[in-house]
């Protein structure tokens, strides 16, 4: 098979440290080879799965022995039951992750069997696995990863910092001020790459500059909310009506008032006025 035919590639990072890239669904997991055995994150979905079965194989004998949930949400953790199947495996998240599972009944998601918290470290061989939590931000189960690499320590947080895409529309399940409160967490921590979900790993500074940008887009949503009045009826104007014109008029504004500086990261023009409209949920309710 040519690597244009195949839907996965595979990435060495050193000290045990891979990418999985499941190139249909543009997601990415990493895994790590220790001594005894691998541990996987996030199995994406069943035929994703599929694809990281091989790609595992692909660079180590040694069983899968660990699976680790790096939050609630479906569309990354689907395809464990495929992908442990054969194995003798733990599988790893944090609590509020198997809570919020049993609260869904997700049948199709195998359960978690142990709990990690923020500080515990998995140690296996060479590779060491350390992991945060700083409570709710995106999702509230949200396990940050720091792992060693030949390039430096990279930390892994799954859907919260993506490197070069905009912050994904209009935050699904995100707990706002609990994100700008572990923005400002992270970056007080060691690494110098952070990868997501999706895309990176890259430089640490996205970090900064997503923390960066949804602080000046809370600001400008702000202004662009003050600037139009709030939401006050205009004369025979219908209450739901002008909650609709006061969205529209200040997420555009909020979105032109940064595009200056964030324009060129991909899916900004969608997304920004989206991410805005997020944001003045937030300013209006506190979140
Ligand atoms: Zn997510």
């Amino acid at each position: 098979m040519t690597d244009q035919q195949r839907q996965w590639a595979v990435e060495s990072l050193g000290r045990g440290v891979f990418l999985f890239r499941w190139h249909p669904g543009f997601y990415l997991s990493c895994f790590i080879v220790g001594n005894r055995g691998v541990t996987a994150v996030d199995p994406i979905d069943d035929a994703a799965a599929v694809g990281y079965r091989e790609a595992i194989a692909s660079v180590t004998d040694l069983p899968l022995t660990r699976i680790i949930y790096s939050h609630d949400h479906r569309d990354h953790i689907c395809g464990g039951a495929m992908l442990r199947a054969g194995f003798d495996c733990e599988i790893c998240a944090h609590e509020s992750c198997r809570h919020r599972l049993e609260q869904r009944g997700d049948t199709d998601i195998p359960r978690p069997t142990r709990d990690l918290g923020d500080g515990e470290v998995i140690a296996d061989g060479g590779a060491q696995i350390e992991f945060r939590y700083f409570g709710p931000n995106h999702s509230n189960s949200n396990l940050l990863l720091l792992l060693p690499t030949d390039r430096g320590r990279m930390l892994v947080w799954v859907d919260g910092v993506e490197p070069g895409v905009a912050p994904y529309r209009n935050l699904p399940d995100t707990d706002f001020g609990g994100y700008l409160y572990s923005l400002a967490a992270v970056e007080k921590l060691h690494f110098e790459l952070v990868c997501g979900g999706h895309t990176g790993p890259d430089h640490r500074r996205w970090v900064t500059d997503y923390h960066d940008y949804l602080l000046r887009l809370r600001d400008a949503t702000a202004v662009a909310f003050r600037a139009g009045g709030g939401q006050m009826l205009r004369p025979n104007e219908d209450g739901v009506a002008m909650t609709e014109r006061v969205r529209i008029e200040v997420t555009q504004a909020a979105a032109d008032a940064i595009a200056d500086r964030y324009g060129s990261w991909r899916g900004f023009a969608a997304w920004a006025p989206q991410t805005a409209d997020r944001i003045l949920s937030y300013l209006i309710t506190g979140n």
